[in-house]
């Protein structure tokens, strides 16, 4: 049995414990799933079809892999083209290395591949041009837990070709749809070919709780993903590719992701918007929406990237906007003046509000702890013993989080106080602090 395939049954069958904490485990090898369908497994998947006479690849790569990826299919495929590129969506891991399959046609007298995505990827790649320094700030929370600067590509290879809503393609002696459907993303589009029994749906799977919510980046559609995801169970495919995380092999396996996943996204919609009906607030809304608990405990669903309460945030502010339903933040007072009249109005001033933070964390009451540390921080910011204790609390915070972009985020909050940690990606240290427990 092949790794990735081996990884695949592992993961599916025993769940990220046996695997680590991330299901994402870059295998960095490229093979072959079945009759023409290739993966190249590493932080954001390749897909290959093999057409016969031409090859079709989905997502070429991201900056730091595309060079390894685009070699491997020449050292599998020397003799057969790539004539068609399609990118699932424009996020930075999926869609570079386009360009070296064209200079590489032009080199050898070979016809030049077709690049295909949806139409939104122009606006995409027009807004990362305008907030390049914001994308650095928030990825480098996200995935270093703010451990050092991560530079923002501006520059994209664009389309030659543009779907809007479908498209049938043909590669070589097989044939692929291509459907755009909102979901993680406004410019995703999932593939399918029959032939193959092959469903490639981009990030509209990726083995982990939906990355639905968040909370650094633009609005994300829970409910029209749920939607993306039924129109597919309907094709009936035995092998899904996902975006991240090793291929689902087998019918009844891709059912039960699929399927699972659409209620998973469905519940979290339903409930929110039957509570906003009722004229509730943002703070009910969280205190009250759960998913489901039997699909929570679902292998592929766990939150170790993306979290549900974060999905109910953006359900809210689709079809509600920024103002949570709290009349005193319609127009708040800075925060640090909050934090002054609070510190002013409480005996013992600051010291009280980290004593208490400190008992409420040895209850696990990360919430208040964590409210209290600020307030105590933003009254005094130069004090050097607070900056500490409120460093090592969101440390602490961080280390009983499951997922990415909290822990990232509360890694970056305690680095700020300068509190020091090793270097690591976000996802590496979930994955290695799994295999030491
Ligand atoms: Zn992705």
């Amino acid at each position: 049995m092949n790794q990735i395939i081996q990884h695949a049954e592992n993961l599916w069958t025993k769940g990220a414990g046996a695997e680590g904490t991330h299901p994402w485990r870059a295998l960095g090898t490229f093979e072959k799933i079945r009759d023409g369908v290739w993966f190249a497994s590493s932080f954001a998947n390749l897909t290959l079809i093999d057409g016969g006479t031409e090859l079709l690849v989905v997502d070429p790569g991201a900056k730091n892999n595309e060079e390894r990826k685009f070699k491997q299919i020449l050292d599998a495929f020397p003799d057969t083209p790539v004539s068609t590129i399609v990118y699932t969506h424009g996020h930075h891991d999926h869609c570079f290395g386009a360009d070296r399959y064209k200079a590489h046609a032009k080199e050898n007298k070979l016809i030049e591949p077709i690049i295909i995505g949806h139409r939104a990827l122009n606006y995409r790649f027009d807004r990362y041009a305008k907030t390049t320094g914001y994308n650095e700030v928030i990825n480098a929370r996200q995935f270093l837990g703010g451990a050092a600067k991560i530079s923002w590509e501006a520059e994209y290879v664009r389309p030659d070709l543009y779907v809007d809503n479908y498209k049938k393609i043909r590669v070589g002696n097989i044939e692929a749809s291509i459907t755009h459907s909102r979901g993680e993303t406004d410019d995703s589009v999932w593939l399918h070919i029959p032939e193959y029994e092959a469903l490639c749906t981009g990030d509209l799977f990726i083995w982990t709780t939906p990355n639905a919510g968040n909370p650094q980046k633009v609005q994300r559609y829970c409910g029209e993903w749920a939607a993306a995801l039924e129109e597919m169970q309907t094709k009936s495919a035995s092998v899904l590719l996902p975006g991240h995380g090793p291929p689902i092999i087998g019918k009844d396996r891709v059912e039960e992701a699929l399927d699972s996943t659409r209620r998973y996204l469905e519940s979290l919609e339903t409930q929110t918007l039957q509570l906003m009906n009722l004229g509730a607030s943002l703070d009910e809304v969280l205190a009250k929406v759960r998913p489901p608990e039997e699909l929570s405990k679902k292998n592929f669903l766990r939150p170790v990237y993306d979290e549900p309460e974060f999905i109910v945030r953006n359900i809210w502010r689709l079809y509600g906007g920024w103002y949570d339903g709290q009349a005193s933040n319609l127009k708040p007072p800075r925060e640090e003046s909050i934090a002054h009249e609070i510190v002013d109005l409480v005996t013992g001033g600051t010291k009280t509000l980290v004593e208490r933070a400190r008992t409420l964390s040895e209850s696990g009451q990360w919430r208040l702890a964590c409210k209290l540390a600020d307030w105590a921080h933003h009254a005094a910011p130069g004090n050097t013993d607070i900056k500490l204790f409120r460093g090592q609390l969101y440390q602490a915070r961080a280390d009983q989080e499951t997922s990415t972009m909290t822990i990232g985020i509360y890694n970056s909050v305690a680095r700020e106080m300068g509190i020091e940690m090793k270097d690591q990606p976000t996802f590496s240290a979930q994955e290695k602090k799994a295999n030491e427990t």
